[in-house]
């Protein structure tokens, strides 16, 4: 009998982890910064001469992720100083396009928009046209469908940078297979979406595609700040519910939502995950797309993402793939890319 127990049970772990690994994901907000796991800090080191700051690998753990008693966003951002140290040379960054590609690509995912800023890669000589070239070269060692996306920065004295994004991101476009649009990252409170109209003005003049972190620090206005000026998606928008008008102007965009569920949590971004509004959302008809922001310091995969919103907010398969469309929908890639996907994951 007991036999038999065991052989059922081999079965069945056999079947679940089979179910998992045919389980196919999109991300489409993911840091590449915030992507570097210990695994690949390591070989980032290694392929760069650079002696780690730590001496074991819990320590590197540490370093690279978030304690659970993180207070807000600015905390948050301050762990991007270490792996962002990784990526200012040219070999460093296309290894590490590589290394997350090839990293979430075994979790399942099949396409990706890898965001990242080439203002932040250029500590050591870098000029942010060589990040760009960098990654684009990673992103053809890896087998991943991916794309990539220039964030610019908030700040209060790097206009000129953001500009040269800007202009880099023009030059560099593509519908597929590179640098498909921008977004705005960094600290919104401290520096509100309001005050960059004039420059997703001339985003909107070169037919750049854009998302734009907001509602996540900030309240609804941000939101609305980053629909007035043509935003093609919203990063995050979790605090949107704090004005029910602000719902209904997403809603009534078709522009979607790009949750983060575990992020949401560990910068506070909601006061209770009880009452985290992602199916609220959805139930009313938002686009809503389910993704992991950064992974490797939240210590989380899409897969996780989407276990956890089983479990905590019961979301059905059939919901599930409703959400998938919308990332298809929602990607800066071509139609073909799009069908593909829909081959794939339908
Ligand atoms: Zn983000």
């Amino acid at each position: 009998m007991k036999k038999i127990f065991a052989v059922a049970l081999i079965i069945f772990s056999a079947l679940v982890v089979e179910a998992q690994c045919q389980e196919k994901y999109i991300d489409l907000h993911l840091h590449l910064d915030g992507a570097i796991t210990p695994g690949i800090a390591k070989e980032l080191a290694a392929l760069q001469n650079i002696t780690l700051p730590v001496s074991n690998d819990q320590e590197l753990e540490k370093l690279l992720t978030l304690p659970e008693d993180s207070q807000n966003l600015n905390d948050f951002l301050k762990c991007f100083e270490f792996p962002l140290s990784l990526l200012q040379t040219p070999e460093g960054l296309r290894a590490a396009v590589r290394l997350v590609a090839n990293e979430i690509q075994s979790q399942g995912v099949i396409y990706a928009e890898f965001h990242y800023a080439p203002q932040l890669h250029t500590q050591k000589g870098m000029t942010q046209e060589d990040a760009v070239k960098a990654a684009l070269e990673g992103l053809k060692d890896s087998k991943l469908k991916a794309n990539l996306i220039l964030c610019l920065m908030r700040g209060s004295d790097n206009d000129a940078e953001n500009y040269q994004t800007l202009e880099l991101a023009r030059k560099y476009l593509v519908k597929d297979g590179g640098v498909v649009g921008l977004d705005l990252a960094g600290a919104e409170s401290l520096y509100p979406t309001q005050n960059y109209e004039a420059i997703f003005t001339k985003a909107r003049e070169y037919k750049i595609p854009f998302t734009i972190h907001a509602g996540e620090d900030d309240g609804p206005e941000s939101i609305r700040a980053a629909l007035s000026f043509g935003a093609n998606r919203i990063a995050h928008g979790v605090r949107a519910y704090e004005d029910p008008e602000v719902v209904e102007l997403i809603k009534n965009s078709g522009v979607s939502l790009g949750l983060c569920p575990t992020s949401n949590r560990m910068t506070n971004a909601v006061p209770d995950m009880l009452k985290y509004p992602l199916m609220d959302y959805f139930y009313k008809g938002i686009k809503v797309t389910i993704n992991t922001d950064d992974p490797a310091i939240e210590g989380t995969t899409l897969h996780e993402e989407f276990e956890y919103l089983k479990h905590e907010f019961g979301l059905k398969d059939s919901q599930k793939f409703i959400m998938l469309e919308n990332s298809i929908e929602a990607a800066f890639t071509t139609d073909e890319v799009k069908e593909w996907l829909r081959r794939e994951i339908f």
